[in-house]
């Protein structure tokens, strides 16, 4: 193999073949804009519903009920931002300690324009518990945003019964899903949440489009950006028709997929755990054991410093330590942090992130290269001694 084996899904996905022949066209011939009233608009026009359709379906919505944006940072932004200011007699805001910055940045924006924030922990396995978010609530609060699934570890949150404590409170219930589409099943009516984030490149579709799911029964949002009136004015700007195209193609293929992808997945990923556990003595799980996304392996090294052995694998294994967007290499992942792991332990983590092309023998491959790494080898003698 002469490129490293990729286990960093959760940073970014490949284009899937399918989905950029879907989009192909809408580069070429098909490029006309989708408010244009003569042919090469209505091709447009047709070929951006049905996109709406498909990314509505896979997770049990109205082709109404969807937004496109470019991308999951902009759908958090627009989701905090806009439910916030819908509310404007709520001033108060809830979310987790391990959100992605692109739901923890705007809520400190908002915080320091006047909104009063509350950052719920997480226990031991990265998981906010029930009881601490529902203590947090108020009577004032407008928002809760707290992650489907976490980017780092994969742990899934229970966000059904935080939605309902949410609601019970009269405020409303965002939840960030840009890693959970494709891997689990989503339904936002069985969720019970109001707000939704999806981003493309998680699941096989490009970088730089997303979507925000918006009940229809939740209030109308205050856009973020102004202009025209694409996406129901929540979202204005002339579409980006051939990444939406991808985007309703990648939420076809995850939904027919979802009878297998995960459990490819979750092979793959154990297979990669077993061996791993089996070789390094003292080797731990970061994450919930069982709640917890198919693709994604939170592992700790013992005594080892994980980005050293990133760059003594760096020909065999492509992951990464960390999240690829998190600013945080000094001082080690926040989630992991935020779960209150010791500082070894948060040192000598590293995140392996499979996906729908990846084989048995990729990894096998780089669990060889892991497991015979130098530093790996010298700390499992000093353990066994
Ligand atoms: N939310 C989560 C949980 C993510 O993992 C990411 C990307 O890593 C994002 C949001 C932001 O996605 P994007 O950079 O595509 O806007």
């Amino acid at each position: 193999m002469n490129k490293p084996v990729y286990l960093d899904y959760n940073a970014t996905t490949p284009i899937a073949p399918e989905v950029l022949a879907a989009m192909r066209p809408f580069l070429e011939e098909d490029f006309g804009n989708p408010s244009s009233s003569h042919v090469y608009g209505l091709r447009a026009r047709e070929a951006v519903a049905l996109a709406r359709l498909q990314v509505a379906e896979l997770m049990g919505a109205h082709p109404e009920e969807i937004c496109f944006t470019g991308g999951a940072t902009e759908a958090n932004n627009l989701a905090i931002q806009g439910a916030a200011r819908a509310l404007p007699s709520r001033r108060h805001l809830v979310t987790s300690a391990i959100e992605h910055p692109s739901v923890l940045a705007p809520i400190r924006a908002l915080e320091a324009q006047g909104w009063d924030v509350t950052i719920v922990s997480v226990d031991a396995y990265g998981r906010v518990p029930i009881a601490a978010a529902a203590r947090a609530m108020r009577e004032d609060t407008a928002l809760v945003s707290i992650m489907h699934a976490n980017n780092e570890t994969g742990t899934v949150q229970p966000i059904c019964e935080i939605a309902a404590a949410a609601h019970a409170r009269g405020a409303l219930m965002h939840t960030d899903a840009a890693q959970s589409a494709g891997k689990v099943a989503l339904d936002v009516r069985a969720l019970g949440v109001d707000f939704l984030t999806l981003a493309g490149h998680k699941f096989y579709a490009p970088k730089g489009i997303g979507a925000l799911y918006r009940a229809a029964a939740a209030p109308p949002l205050v856009p973020i950006l102004f202009g025209a009136g694409q996406e129901a004015g929540m979202r204005p700007g002339t579409e980006n028709v051939p990444a939406i195209v991808a985007l309703g193609r990648a939420a076809q293929l995850a939904q027919q997929g979802l009878g297998t992808f995960p459990v490819h997945l979750a092979t793959l990923r154990d297979h990669l755990y077993h061996i791993l556990k089996s070789q390094i003595p003292g080797l731990c799980l970061n994450g919930h054991p069982t709640e917890r996304l198919p693709n994604t392996l939170n592992v700790s090294f013992p005594r080892i410093d994980a980005t050293t052995l990133l760059a003594t694998v760096a020909s065999e294994v492509a992951a990464s330590v960390g999240s690829a967007c998190h600013g945080d290499a000094l001082e080690g992942s926040t989630t992991l942090n935020a779960m209150g792991l010791a500082r070894e332990r948060v040192a000598g983590a590293l995140r392996f992130s499979v996906g729908r092309y990846l084989d048995k023998a990729q990894i096998d491959y780089a669990a060889r290269a892991l497991v015979s790494a130098p530093c790996v080898t010298v700390v499992a003698a000093s353990i066994n001694r």
